[in-house]
């Protein structure tokens, strides 16, 4: 009898093409490697593991998706296997690469100039920048066209005022990608670490993404130069949205390594707890979360997998985003919670990942548009029925 100790019950290996089988596995490797042995003490100190960017620039990984400045272009499915195999590990350090590459560097290449593009880039690429994406605000949330900051022109410069709250990376990003008002409709901006009136203080005691810095930004009149507006952001909110589908991209991907590390854990726990005398995996409920488990992970996969070849095709809707995200991130609450029912009162200690999973994932639930906020857009795709305002 095979037991499957990692979740491919449907070989669903023999999707992917050789390339995108070595990145995954160089990912999975560096994971194992650089990720793993700090990341439970990362997590109690409330810290984001910056030794690693340099490690993630060389391996390619920062705008893996993106073409030209630097990027590897590796194309959406192996893009998805690095955010997989990072989540897999501490979503966190997804997070992370998610922002830098989908959140900050996607928008500078769809949206910005060609100097934009050379100056922030290639340096982002190889990790020695780092960037942030300031949509949400303290009263602004699943309804970002509400936001309350503002941009005006003076002079040779824009003035930025306002704040922007629950920003990854915020603290530490070198440009952050701030969505503000410029005479009444929304705009992109590049606002760099330094600039006068300029502050990003970290918010700390977080439950959740404990290894993953967030801040909030706050502009108090500060000017920023005519060219670091970014033109393409002329379409206004949809440009930022654009961003966030994106993300959420890598989010559907990511979901299925966060389920598939508590799958694991649960799994080898099972088998070599012992309780009446035998395996607590020879009892049937036990088996039963186990099933749903690998049955709910192999269908998160395949979505997962459709989806990029969808994007890769052109024929991706933000709908099918949305689908994918509030699907595989369910899942991935619910496999984490399943699995620290099996570990029993061992699962609630940081010797093992499943309640960090946990924790972290409730934050995923509710970022890149909230659950609630994608099934209205699904509801809206197959109803014709706009419910959401
Ligand atoms: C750890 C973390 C990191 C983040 N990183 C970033 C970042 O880098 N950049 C950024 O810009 N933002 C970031 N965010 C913010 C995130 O995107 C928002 O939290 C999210 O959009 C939800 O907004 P909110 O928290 O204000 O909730 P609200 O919008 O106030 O929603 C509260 C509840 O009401 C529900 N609700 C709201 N409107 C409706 C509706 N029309 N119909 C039905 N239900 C509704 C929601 O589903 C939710 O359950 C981050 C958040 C977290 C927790």
């Amino acid at each position: 009898m095979t037991h499957y100790t990692q979740p491919d019950f449907f070989a669903l290996d023999e999707l992917f093409d050789d390339d995108q089988r070595l990145i995954r596995q160089t990912v999975r490797r560096f994971v194992d490697d650089r990720v793993m042995p700090g990341i439970a003490q990362h997590a109690r100190a409330g810290t984001f593991p910056l030794d690693i960017v340099p490690e993630m620039g060389r391996l390619g990984m920062f705008g893996a998706n993106l073409e030209g400045h630097g990027c590897a272009d590796l194309g959406a499915i192996a893009y998805g296997l690095i955010n997989q195999e990072l989540e897999r590990g501490d979503s966190g350090v997804r997070s992370f690469v998610s922002v830098q590459s989908s959140l900050c560097m996607w928008p500078i290449h769809t949206f910005g100039t060609e100097e934009q593009k050379e100056r922030w880039l290639p340096a982002m690429a190889r990790g020695e920048k780092v960037g942030c994406f300031g949509l949400t605000e303290a009263e602004s949330g699943s309804d970002p066209g509400s936001m309350k900051t503002t941009a005006r022109r003076d002079g040779g410069d824009y003035v930025l005022n306002g704040a922007k709250m629950w920003i990854t990376n915020g603290s530490i990003a070198d440009v952050a990608i701030v969505w503000a008002k410029l005479d009444g409709a929304v705009r992109g901006f590049l606002v760099e670490k330094g600039m006068r009136g300029f502050s990003a203080p970290q918010i700390h005691n977080k439950f959740s993404l404990r290894a993953s810095v967030t801040s909030e930004l706050v502009f108090e009149d500060v000017r920023v130069p005519l060219e670091n507006l970014l033109p393409g952001s002329e379409i206004g909110l949809r440009a930022a949205l654009e961003c966030l589908n994106q993300a959420r991209y890598s989010i559907v991907w990511g979901a299925v390594g966060a389920a598939s590390a508590c799958y694991d854990e649960a799994l080898r726990y099972a088998r070599e707890r012992r309780q009446f005398d035998r395996p607590i995996a020879r009892f049937q409920l036990v088996q039963q979360k186990l099933v749903w488990m690998i049955t709910e992970i192999t269908k998160a996969q395949l979505l997962a997998f459709r989806l990029g070849r969808l994007k890769e095709s052109g024929k991706a809707k933000h709908y099918h985003v949305s689908m994918g995200k509030l699907n595989n991130v369910s899942v991935a609450l619910k496999c984490a919670r399943l699995a620290r029912e099996i570990l029993g009162a061992a699962g609630i200690i940081d010797d093992y990942q499943c309640s960090r999973h946990l924790c972290n994932l409730e934050s995923v639930y509710t970022y890149e548009g909230t659950h609630d906020i994608h099934t209205l857009v699904v509801g809206e795709a197959v109803t014709g029925e706009r419910a959401l305002y």
